[in-house]
């Protein structure tokens, strides 16, 4: 018995408003259909070379060691802390969605002693708590923070924090995967020292890298370890023998069709400028929020402190939040998510990241909760959700 060949590939086409992966702009799909090149050849270190200095313009870095890790944000979170942490070591970490947690288990896995900062999910650290933090907890080799943490919509904020930790002699360890490119991430403003992001979300190229930068300083900390570092793949110091020019050494093979993508999508987020950008992001997050207010969602994050990337409200009450969703995908072709945690259930998670960050994509996801919400009996006269949008895109 053999199976049948299943038929020429043909998804369906959806309207990403998820947590990510976000829409990919066809010049980014373009690219990735360009041939390939061998990892080695001269015309790929060429695209490395251009690729690492318009990271470090993405990052507001002038950091030399700016790389792209294989693998997705996660990766850039694993090799952030592995390389960085030894058995024993210290580590603050701020815990307060999902991903802060996804860091807290890491650097258990890595046999560092874990203190464990916590607030509410929706909620930010204040920078006097992780100060206490330093001063209590003895020697501290790092301080892992989350910028923009996507399971709740709050931006943790990060002026100031790197001097605080150099003074304690830590390092700054600081997810970006959810801000990056939507979000103003000034790595040397904050004096952060070790910044992993990821391409699917507000970069808006396809998940497989995940962007880093390493301070001189996490540098010399990462020379120094006592031990070589437990994961070979994502071993920095052999892969900044890859990444270094002139250098080159073979490591592992860099996933060159991602690379490509990654190229054109940082053309794009610089064509466009980054305050242009990131002032579009923050101007259709607006616009969005005015709508689901008018449907009865309330934000989820806490006042001054929403990430307009990613838009989290609880559902509105009375409401069946999976079997909207559901129907959004089926009948509407638009993906957004759901909670997760302790907010499944309870919250709806909207993306407006890169390409997906638009007028048309923010009226025609209010337009279409307000056709579902009237179906379930919810709203007697659709069209005040668009109307708070278009008040907001009138001002
Ligand atoms: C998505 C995300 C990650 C993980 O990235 P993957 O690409 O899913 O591995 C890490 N941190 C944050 C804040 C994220 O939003």
């Amino acid at each position: 018995m053999t199976s049948p060949i299943p038929a020429e590939l043909d998804p369906p086409q959806r309207l990403l408003l998820g947590p990510g992966p976000s829409m990919v702009s066809p010049r980014v799909l373009r690219a990735m259909a360009t041939p390939l090149v061998g990892h080695l050849d001269p015309a790929f270190l060429v695209i490395m070379n251009e690729v690492q200095a318009m990271l470090r313009q993405v990052f507001q870095t002038q950091n030399p060691f700016t790389i792209a890790i294989s693998g997705t944000g996660s990766a850039g979170m694993e090799a952030s802390l592995v390389n960085v942490i030894e058995p024993g070591d210290t580590v603050i970490v701020g815990v307060a969605g999902v991903f802060g947690a996804r860091m807290a288990e890491i650097v258990g896995r890595c046999g560092g002693r874990l203190v464990k900062l916590e607030v509410p999910w929706g909620q930010v650290f204040p920078k006097a708590a992780i100060e206490e933090a330093l001063k209590k907890a003895g020697k501290v080799k790092a301080v892992a923070l989350v910028h923009a943490e996507t399971s709740t919509g709050a931006q943790q904020p990060l002026e100031g924090l790197g001097q605080l930790c150099h003074d304690h002699g830590a390092l700054l360890v600081v997810d970006t995967v959810t801000s990056l490119g939507g979000v103003p991430v000034t790595v040397d403003a904050w004096g952060a020292d070790v910044v992993y992001s990821g391409t699917q979300k507000c970069l808006s190229a396809p998940p497989g890298l995940s962007p880093l930068t390493l301070s001189p300083r996490a540098l010399e900390v990462i020379k120094a370890r006592q031990g070589k570092c437990p994961s070979w793949y994502l071993d920095l110091g052999m892969i900044a023998d890859y990444w270094a020019d002139g250098k080159r050494a073979y490591h592992h093979t860099a996933p060159i069709t991602m690379v490509y993508a990654l190229r054109e999508a940082l053309r794009i987020v610089l064509e466009e400028g980054l305050e242009a950008r990131f002032a579009r992001h923050r101007r259709h997050s607006q616009a969005l929020m005015a709508g689901l207010a008018a449907l009865g969602c309330t934000p989820n994050a806490s006042e001054g402190h929403r990430l307009p990337s990613l838009n989290c409200v609880t559902a509105p009450p009375g409401v069946d939040e999976a079997a909207v969703r559901k129907a959004l995908l089926l009948d509407f072709d638009i993906e957004i998510g759901g909670g997760l945690g302790p907010l499944a259930g309870k919250v709806w998670r909207i993306g407006l990241m890169g390409e997906s960050s638009r007028q048309d994509h923010v009226v025609a996801v209010l337009a279409a909760l307000e056709v579902l919400l009237k179906r379930a009996g919810r709203v007697q006269r659709p069209g005040a959700a668009v109307a708070a949008a278009l008040e907001v895109y009138a001002s």
